[in-house]
C-alpha cells in the first residue's frame, strides 16, 4: 500500500543522510531509499576475514570555528556523538624532484614555516600562495555564515560584503595551474610538493578553478585533517540512527526508478527490489536526489528531463578513484613509515601538469610506468578500527571507468593483480621491507565505484571542479539535490549539499 511522506531521500550516502536529518529534525517524516543493503554510499567500512577495511575516508577537512559545515554537524549533536580524530601532518611527499620528503604540517603558519625552510628562494611567493588561500577561505566563511539572511541585510552590509567577498571576486576564474605559474614559475618541485593531493579534488590543474582548490585546501590546513574514530561507518550509522529516533523510516534494498510528478511539482517515486520484484510507490510532496542528477533524470517522465537537465549541460563529472587495501601482520611503522598520510609520486612526474597523466596510466598495466597515489597508515592514529590487527594500510589514486572497459571479468582479475604487485612492491622500495608483512590485499577501481554509487563513470566528487555554483535546487518543483553534486566533493562537499537541500526545502515549505 502507497504511504505518505514529508520526503522522501533517494540514497543514503552522506548528502541525502544529512538532508534526511535535518529534514526529521524540523518536525518532518522522511523515508530513505538505499539500493545497497548497507547505508552511507561511499561513507562505509566493510569486513573481509579479518580486516575492518575502510572503503573511501581517509581525512575530512575543517571542523574550526569557520568551517561552513560545523552549524549542520552540531545542530544534529554529531560533534557531541562522534569522535573526530586529528591525523596530524597533513601529508609526507616523495617523488623525483621532491628527495628528502617534504612534510606539510597542519596549521597555516607552520606550514608557511616548512615550505619556507624547503624552498627559501620562494619565501615571498609562499607567503602570497598561503595568504591567498586563507583570505579565500574567510570570505567563504563570511557568505556562508550569511546566506540565509535577507536581501534586506546583505544591502545595508553591502559595503562590507564586498570588502569581506573581494578575495573571491579577484581569484575569479583562474585555474590552480595559471596561479602556481604565476606564483612559482619553473620551479616544479614547489608546485608538486603544494599540490600532491590535488587528487583529493580533481586530476587537472589547468582546469580546476584555484579559489575550489584554495578554499579545500585552507580548510584541511585550518582546521585540520580528521578521521571518524570507528570509520566513516559511524558517522553513517549515527545518522541513520537520527532518522529512524525522529519517526523516520530508512529503507535498504530498494532501488528508486520513477520520479512521479504532479504538474510541475514532485509527487512520489516509485521504487523496487534490486532484482526488480516488489514495485512500490510511495507519495511525498519533496524529494531529496542523493543519488546522481544524471539518475534522476533517468527517473523523470521524458518530458520533464531536458528542462531538468539543462542547468548541468557542459559540467564534466569528477574523476574516479582505484583504492588497494592492505591488511599487515606487522604495523607500517615498522618499516619506515612516519606520517599517516604520504604521496609517492612516480619516476616520471617531473612537472605539476603531469599529474593528469596518472589515471590513465592505469589502463596501460603492460607498460613501464606507475601511478601516482598516497598510502595511508590506519595504526598511525586512534581509528577504532582493526584494533587487534592485521594492520590497516590503504593506497588510493585517480582511475578513469574507461581503463577498465572492454576486458573480460578474466582480465580484471589479473590486472589488478597485476597492479597489486607492482603497487606495493613499489611502496617497498620506499620502506624496504614493508611488503613481505602484507597478510590481505585487494582492489577496487572506477568500476566499483560505479556499481556501488550509481554514479556516471563512478565519479566520487560530484561534478569536476571546474566552474563555482552551489544549488541544490533543480528544474523540478520541490525536486532538490543533497549530495557532492550540489557544489562540491568529498565528505564536506557531501554534507553541505545535503545540509543547503534540507535548509532549502524547510524554507520553501514553511512559507507555503
Ligand atoms: C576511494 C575513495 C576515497 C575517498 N576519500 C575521501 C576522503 O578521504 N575525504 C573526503 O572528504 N572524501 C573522500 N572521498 C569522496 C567522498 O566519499 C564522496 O565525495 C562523498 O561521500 C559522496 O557522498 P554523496 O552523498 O554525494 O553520495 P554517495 O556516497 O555517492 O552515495 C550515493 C548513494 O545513492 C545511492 N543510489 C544511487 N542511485 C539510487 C537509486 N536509484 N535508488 C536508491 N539509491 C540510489 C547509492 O547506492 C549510494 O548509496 C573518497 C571517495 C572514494 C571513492
Amino acid at each position: 500500500m502507497a504511504r505518505r511522506f514529508d520526503a522522501i531521500i533517494i540514497g543514503s550516502g552522506l548528502g541525502g543522510l544529512i538532508a534526511g536529518a535535518l529534514y526529521a529534525r524540523s518536525g518532518r517524516r522522511v523515508l530513505v531509499l538505499e539500493r545497497n543493503e548497507t547505508f552511507g554510499g561511499a561513507a562505509a567500512v566493510y569486513k573481509h576475514g579479518a580486516l575492518a577495511i575502510e572503503a573511501t575516508l581517509h581525512e575530512m577537512d575543517g571542523l574550526d570555528q569557520d568551517d561552513p559545515k560545523l552549524p549542520a554537524l552540531q545542530s544534529l549533536g554529531l560533534d557531541r556523538d562522534l569522535e573526530f580524530v586529528d591525523v596530524g601532518d597533513l601529508y609526507e611527499v616523495r617523488g623525483p624532484l621532491i628527495d628528502p620528503p617534504f612534510v606539510l604540517p597542519h596549521g597555516l603558519d607552520a606550514a608557511l614555516s616548512a615550505a619556507v625552510a624547503r624552498f627559501p628562494h620562494q619565501a615571498p611567493a609562499l607567503r602570497e600562495y598561503f595568504e591567498r588561500m586563507s583570505v579565500a577561505r574567510a570570505a567563504l566563511s563570511f557568505a556562508a555564515r550569511h546566506q540565509d539572511d535577507s536581501g534586506r541585510w546583505w544591502l545595508s552590509h553591502a559595503p562590507e560584503a564586498v570588502r569581506r567577498l573581494w578575495p573571491l571576486i579577484r581569484e575569479g576564474r583562474a585555474t590552480v595551474s595559471e596561479v602556481f605559474d604565476e606564483l612559482f614559475g619553473a620551479d616544479e618541485a614547489v608546485k608538486l610538493a603544494l599540490g600532491a593531493n590535488l587528487g583529493y579534488w580533481h586530476d587537472t590543474p589547468d582546469q580546476m578553478l584555484f579559489l575550489r582548490y584554495a578554499v579545500a585546501q585552507a580548510s584541511f590546513l585550518i582546521g585540520g585533517g580528521h578521521y571518524v574514530r570507528g570509520g566513516s561507518v559511524a558517522l553513517s550509522n549515527r545518522l541513520v540512527a537520527l532518522i529512524r529516533e525522529a519517526d523516520g523510516v530508512v529503507e535498504n534494498g530498494r532501488e528508486a526508478d520513477t520520479l512521479l510528478l504532479d504538474g510541475r511539482h514532485i509527487a512520489g517515486v516509485g521504487h523496487h527490489v534490486r532484482d526488480g520484484t516488489d514495485p512500490q510507490t510511495d507519495f511525498a510532496p519533496v524529494v531529496f536526489g542523493n543519488a546522481a542528477p544524471h539518475r534522476l533524470a533517468e527517473m523523470l517522465p521524458d518530458a520533464s528531463r531536458e528542462a531538468f537537465l539543462a542547468p548541468y549541460a557542459g559540467r564534466r563529472v569528477s574523476i574516479s578513484l582505484w583504492t588497494i587495501a592492505i591488511g599487515l601482520s606487522r604495523p607500517p611503522r615498522e618499516f619506515g613509515v612516519e606520517r599517516y598520510s604520504t604521496f609517492i609520486l612516480p619516476a616520471w612526474m617531473k612537472t605539476f601538469g603531469e599529474i593528469q597523466e596518472a589515471a590513465a596510466v592505469m589502463g596501460d598495466d603492460a607498460g613501464t610506468r606507475l601511478p601516482g597515489y598516497v598510502f595511508v597508515d590506519f595504526d598511525r592514529i586512534d581509528s577504532g578500527l582493526n584494533q587487534e590487527g592485521p594492520f590497516l594500510g590503504s593506497f588510493t589514486g585517480v582511475d578513469r571507468l574507461e581503463n577498465w572497459t572492454g576486458l573480460s571479468q578474466d582480465q580484471k582479475i589479473a590486472r589488478k593483480e597485476r597492479w597489486m604487485d607492482r603497487i606495493i612492491s613499489d611502496l617497498d622500495k620506499a620502506f624496504p621491507g614493508i611488503a613481505s608483512a602484507v597478510v590481505q590485499r585487494e582492489m577496487a577501481t572506477a568500476e566499483t565505484m560505479q556499481h556501488y554509487l550509481n554514479t556516471p563513470g563512478g565519479a566520487v566528487y560530484g561534478f569536476a571542479p571546474e566552474s563555482i555554483g552551489f544549488t541544490p535546487k533543480t528544474a523540478i518543483e520541490g525536486l532538490w539535490l543533497a549530495s557532492a553534486f550540489c557544489g562540491s566533493g568529498g565528505f564536506t562537499g557531501a554534507m553541505l549539499g545535503g545540509a543547503a537541500a534540507a535548509r532549502a526545502a524547510i524554507k520553501e515549505t514553511s512559507s507555503r
